[in-house]
């Protein structure tokens, strides 16, 4: 029998959606559905539907670093991801804990700005993304506003996407994704450039569908729990990426604005 603690167990730090579609709700249930055991230390609490983001807070820092030691003292954390941080003081915090424990290698989904347009992350907080969170990233997943902003680069086409990749392995990140589902094409292509100096595209049909909320943390959840299971970072995101696709296709009618993913597609 398999020993308790040997269940490959994920780690979410991010925030909450009170409407269940993106942030940490959407984490626990990829990372369930990908079978494994979901844990998460909530950095924010939002008031939230598909409608977009009434409010938010981010809770006192000694509560975040209590759920970190609480997580370290128990479990065994095998691949974990970061999500919406809030704010400069929260991103030194989370980067400060992750330095301190070890929960396997660490996906960077550096949420900035919701669907709907709502901050997620204060402006001043980008610095801080850079210089203390993206040198621990194993993975990091911006899509393109996100890439512009984190390299200061105008990415219009394939090329730009790959300069800034190289850009984001210089700041730290080991590999990196950059998602290319804001840009335009009928076919969204996302760019992986991996440790190795290796790299690819990974595409899947766009889809006429409001129902995209959470898609970005589906993806690095996904990505995330395959990685505990020990997959290659290669396997790992080429079956994110079909996992997404599934997933938006195959959408659920929730709310009535930007409804959430279908994570058991
Ligand atoms: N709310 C939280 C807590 C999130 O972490 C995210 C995305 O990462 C969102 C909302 C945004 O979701 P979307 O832009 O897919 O609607």
């Amino acid at each position: 029998m398999t020993e308790i603690n040997e269940f490959p167990q994920t780690l979410t730090i991010a925030g909450t959606d009170s409407g269940g579609g993106a942030g940490i709700m959407a984490d626990i249930k990829t990372m369930q559905e990908r079978h494994t055991f979901a844990a998460a230390v909530v950095v924010a609490v939002t008031a939230q539907n598909t409608l977009g983001v009434q409010d938010f807070t981010a809770l006192p820092a000694q509560l975040i670093n209590e759920q970190f030691a609480s997580i370290a003292a128990d479990l065994k954390i095998r691949a974990c991801k970061t999500g919406m941080l809030a704010d400069a003081k929260h991103v030194k915090l989370v980067a400060a804990n992750l330095k301190k424990y070890d929960f396997g290698p660490l996906t960077v989904d550096p949420v900035m700005i919701a669907k709907g347009g709502a901050p997620l992350l204060a402006a001043d907080a980008i610095e801080s993304v850079k210089t203390k969170l993206l040198p621990l990233a194993t993975l990091v997943t911006p899509n393109l506003p996100e890439a512009q902003r984190l390299t200061g680069l105008t990415i219009t086409t394939a090329a730009d996407m790959e300069k800034a990749a190289r850009e984001l392995q210089k700041l730290g990140a080991k590999n990196v994704l950059i998602k290319g589902g804001h840009a335009e094409q009928n076919e969204v292509r996302d760019y992986t450039l991996l440790e190795s100096g290796e790299s690819f595209w990974v595409s899947a049909p766009r889809v006429a569908t409001k129902r995209t909320h959470g898609t970005g943390d589906t993806l690095s959840s996904c990505i995330t729990a395959e990685l505990a299971k020990g997959q290659s970072m290669t396997a790992a995101i080429r079956l994110a990426k079909k996992f997404v696709a599934a997933a938006i296709t195959d959408g659920i009618q929730v709310g009535h604005g930007h409804g959430p993913l279908n994570h058991w597609a």
